[in-house]
């Protein structure tokens, strides 16, 4: 979920393209459709099966073209192919599933439209003010039965687009996926990926250095897992296929943070500096160019909001622990934010802990601060 970010972050720069095309999809330049209720399909994946999905559709008249579109929030569905530049050619008839082949898409575009919308809601709720959003799917031209692509089987994030892939083709395949739109947790990630960009102004992930990199990943799997129902610190097992069957559950996932040592993703062999940040520093240094070093370094700090989020003060109460996470993005007192550190993120958070708190109106008592620093110090974060 981050390789091809890297790849293709040097065009992070066109994010200014939405506001030209936001313009243009105003009120008066849409027709919307009937509202569109659908009740437990049966064709959408896992998380989307059983909820109630409201959706609407939309044309713009003024290039004819048609979306799966939410208003209320202003997200709308698109292809890969046509982001991020966002000539949007989804057509309506695809959407409908109404071509042979484009099926698949007709259901990713919903499940994934839905899933982004809780994931809206969530920062929302946090208090991130999200703004318009693309989720691009994977162009149903670009589809090749039986093969297995990159695009297919990969999510990213880039400006103001979510990208999720269809999923693995051959499904029968070791580490087959299926759509990346369907899990909450891997939405919820890509999309925390747009916010430290915006807070952070990143836009070029090559000037990142390793430990900003991994501050990254980490940031996306603390809220992806703040926000996730189930508890489990395991970022996308859902989406693997064999998840359960031919191993532990909970194997495959592309984090698990409570145990990083046990997932499949990071594959590192050397396990020992998941969560000690001594460790991994040593490895950073031994080899400053390792292409795992976000994912590995990424745990450290994900386990500390782990261990966070253990204790008594935040077990039921996730949302106030993401509120803080949230709020040291802000908290960063440095000149250049391509380099920040594990102890720059120690000091923020403690920081936004200190407001957070106080605005919530909850009494900072040292045993509750002392809970905090000791998660960053159990990490060898000072
Ligand atoms: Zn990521």
């Amino acid at each position: 979920m981050k390789k091809q970010l890297k790849t293709i972050a040097a065009s992070v720069s066109a994010l200014c393209i939405a506001a030209s095309l936001c313009t243009s999809l105003t009120a008066s330049a849409i027709t919307l459709y009937p509202k569109t209720v659908m009740t437990k399909s049966s064709y959408m994946w896992n998380s989307c099966r059983n909820e109630t999905i409201k959706l609407e559709y939309c044309t713009s008249k003024s290039d004819y073209q048609d979306y799966l579109y939410e208003p209320g929030r202003n997200i709308r569905t698109v292809s890969t192919s046509s982001a991020p530049g966002h000539t949007v050619n989804v057509n309506y008839n695809d959407i409908l599933g109404a071509y042979t082949g484009s099926y698949e898409y007709w259901q990713a575009s919903q499940c994934g439209l839905y899933n982004v919308e809780k994931a809206y809601d969530f920062y929302s709720s946090i208090g991130y003010t999200p703004t318009g959003l693309y989720v691009a799917i994977n162009d149903h031209s670009t589809y090749v039965p039986g093969g297995n692509g990159g695009q297919r089987e990969n999510a990213w994030a880039l400006g103001d687009t979510l990208f999720f892939g269809l999923g693995s083709s051959d499904q029968s395949q070791e580490d087959a996926v299926k759509f990346l739109g369907s899990a909450t947790d891997v939405v919820t990630h890509e999309y925390g990926h747009l916010v430290t960009q915006a807070t952070f102004g990143w836009n070029d992930y090559s000037q990142l250095s390793p430990e900003a990199a991994a501050l990254s990943e980490a940031y996306s799997d603390i809220f992806a897992e703040l926000a996730d129902e189930k508890n489990d610190w395991k970022v996308g097992a859902t989406v693997f296929t064999k998840n359960g069957v031919s191993k532990p559950a909970g194997y495959y996932s592309y984090r698990d943070i409570a145990n990083p040592a046990n997932t499949h993703n990071p594959k590192t062999p050397n396990t020992t500096y998941y969560t000690n940040y001594s460790l991994w520093n040593a490895a950073v240094n031994a080899n400053p160019y390792a292409s795992d070093l976000d994912t590995s370094g990424s745990t450290i700090i994900s386990h500390v909001a782990y261990t966070m989020a253990q204790s008594s003060y935040f077990v039921n109460n996730k949302q106030l622990l993401a509120k803080i996470w949230l709020r040291s993005l802000s908290k960063y007192n440095v000149a250049d934010t391509t380099q920040i550190t594990f102890r720059d993120c120690r000091y923020a958070f403690l920081d936004a802990a200190y407001e957070v708190l106080s605005e919530e109106g909850i009494p900072y008592y040292q045993s509750q601060a002392l809970h905090l620093i000791t998660a960053f110090n159990g990490a060898n974060v000072f």
